[in-house]
């Protein structure tokens, strides 16, 4: 393998896998753990606390004493702003280290390791510390013999359980509303990549977040996901995950005490280029990079592309064209455009559904086979299927790698009506240059988000999520507080006051 700089800094990366609960480094109670492979050589990284029942009890038990003697809630706004500020800072000056955590647990390339997730996991919680001390509370327009407050306040215990795709970024967009909000936190990473959030609450502890109001814990998801799921003093629980388990966590939500549960779940996003599209070239560089980056893996990628047929020529040719850029190479080297699959599993179920589009009679014009297959890691090709219709496989379920299926339409009432045959609702695209067209699709359109003449819009000021399967819940923006406080009001008898 390459020697580069990359490659140095991970031979002597300091790994360590132990849950942080209650300020503390610590293995499972059990003692059990797991192996951490990295998908861009299989190799071990290291042992990983296999956290449970036990575990979990005690992260929550952290949570709940840090949250009941208010050492974090009871900061005023100004002081806990400081502290997410500070840690936000320490973020981005450990960029290095979380990166190539980052990179090497679930294989995307360096480069966006840096100027993607980690920085992007920065700014969200230095978003929320802004944001903390420009909330104001309420006042009811009530008579005048009475006085109704509204005011917001913390749940309580949090419980986060995310994703292996974006593990920082996905762990930044609960952490940092509900921390702001005077919440305490127990972390649940995916097994896949856990490494990024263990190290993230370390830095939290060095900027002065007290110890007990953020807890990690790593694990399985039916041992520690569903242990904290399922736990009676658990006040809500923030869940970004697969469609399947969101139903579970739901109903473990239902059947424990009925705690607030909020799900971020799976998507099939449509993106729908008319002929009167004004750029092409844009068109067809936002549909094949968004569906490319991070391997596809991305919840809100657009992987179902609907072409008008007087253009969809002149689009694949230059589709296909970009295919070259996308080849995977090393994630540890820094001209890497695109990396390696999470894992084994992940891969076996990619190459899976391009064996059922091809048997399904879809037209296979680029990739569909595995790479870099010298590496011991998990490489897919940059794969492009066309005439697919919306009874294969391939264009109903969620992929999650580097597949993207083409449909043709003639008009757009009836890429809008495909688009919306899809039990998921994330994100959509439209691209036409008549404003009439690309509003009356943005309000058809069934989905959290709908971009016109573009697929990349992202700030920290608008919220992340979707209708239907999609999930319940936002993510980012302000809105998100609604998520991790609830609404008191305190009545005032104004005339039985002296
Ligand atoms: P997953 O559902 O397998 O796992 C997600 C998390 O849930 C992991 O931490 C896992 O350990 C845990 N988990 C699994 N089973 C559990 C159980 N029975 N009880 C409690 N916890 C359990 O999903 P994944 O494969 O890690 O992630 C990919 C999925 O996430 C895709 O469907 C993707 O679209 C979705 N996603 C959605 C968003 C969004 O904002 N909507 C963002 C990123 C990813």
């Amino acid at each position: 393998m390459m020697n580069s700089l990359w490659h140095t800094r991970a031979a002597s990366l300091n790994i360590d896998g132990r849950a942080l609960i209650g300020g503390r480094r610590v293995w499972a109670a059990s003692n059990q753990q797991f192996d951490d492979v990295s998908p861009i050589d299989g190799r071990v990284l290291g042992p990983v606390a296999r956290c449970d029942v036990a575990d979990v009890d005690a992260a929550v038990a952290a949570a709940r004493a840090a949250f009941e003697d208010r050492r974090w809630a009871g900061q005023a706004p100004a002081a806990r702003k400081r502290v997410l500020i500070r840690f936000a800072d320490l973020v981005l000056a450990n960029t290095a280290e979380l990166a190539l955590l980052e990179t090497l647990d679930m294989g995307k390339p360096i480069q966006y390791s840096q100027s993607v997730d980690v920085a992007a996991a920065a700014n969200c919680i230095r978003w929320y510390g802004e944001a903390i001390d420009k909330i104001y509370d309420e006042i009811a327009p009530t008579a005048d013999n009475s006085l109704a407050l509204i005011t917001r306040e913390p749940v309580g215990v949090v419980a986060a359980i995310v994703p292996w795709n974006y593990p920082l970024i996905m762990a930044a967009w609960k952490i940092a509303p509900a921390l702001a909000a005077g919440n305490s936190v127990v972390l649940k990473p995916s097994e896949k990549s856990p490494l990024s959030a263990l190290r993230l609450a370390e830095i939290a502890l060095e900027a002065g977040l007290p110890p007990g109001v953020f807890n990690v814990v790593p694990g399985f998801g039916h041992e520690a996901g569903a242990a904290l799921a399922l736990h009676m003093d658990v006040d809500c629980i923030g869940f970004t995950g697969s469609t399947r388990t969101g139903k579970q966590i739901l109903q473990m939500a239902g059947q424990s005490n009925l705690k607030r549960a909020w799900t971020e779940l799976g998507g099939k996003s449509a993106n729908i280029v008319c002929a009167d599209c004004p750029d092409l070239d844009a068109a067809v560089s936002a549909a094949v990079g968004s569906i490319y980056f991070n391997q596809g893996e991305s919840c809100n990628a657009p992987s179902r592309l609907f072409v008008e047929a007087s253009i969809k020529d002149a689009f694949l040719e230059k589709a296909l064209a970009l295919m070259p850029r996308y080849q995977p190479g090393d994630p540890l080297d820094e001209a890497t455009v695109m990396g390696a699959i999470v894992d084994a599993t992940q891969m076996k179920n990619v190459m899976r559904f391009i064996a059922s589009g091809q048997a399904d009679g879809a037209r296979l014009l680029a990739g569909g086979v595995a790479t870099r297959e010298d590496t011991g890691g998990f490489y897919i090709a940059p794969t492009l299927f066309d005439q697919v219709d919306g009874a294969m496989e391939i264009a109903r379920e969620e992929i999650f790698g580097p597949v993207l299926s083409v449909f043709s339409f003639s008009h757009i009432d009836e890429a809008v009506r495909e688009a919306n045959a899809s039990p998921f609702g994330l994100q959509a695209g439209v691209w036409t240059s008549n404003i009439s067209k690309a509003i009356q699709a943005a309000r058809a359109l069934r989905a959290g988000t709908v971009h016109v003449n573009q697929y990349d819009g992202d700030d920290m000021t608008v919220p992340f999520g979707g209708v239907k399967q999609s999930g319940n819940g936002r993510d980012k923006s302000l809105h998100a507080f609604d998520k991790y406080t609830e609404l008191k009001t305190t009545w005032i008898a104004l005339d039985k006051l002296a």
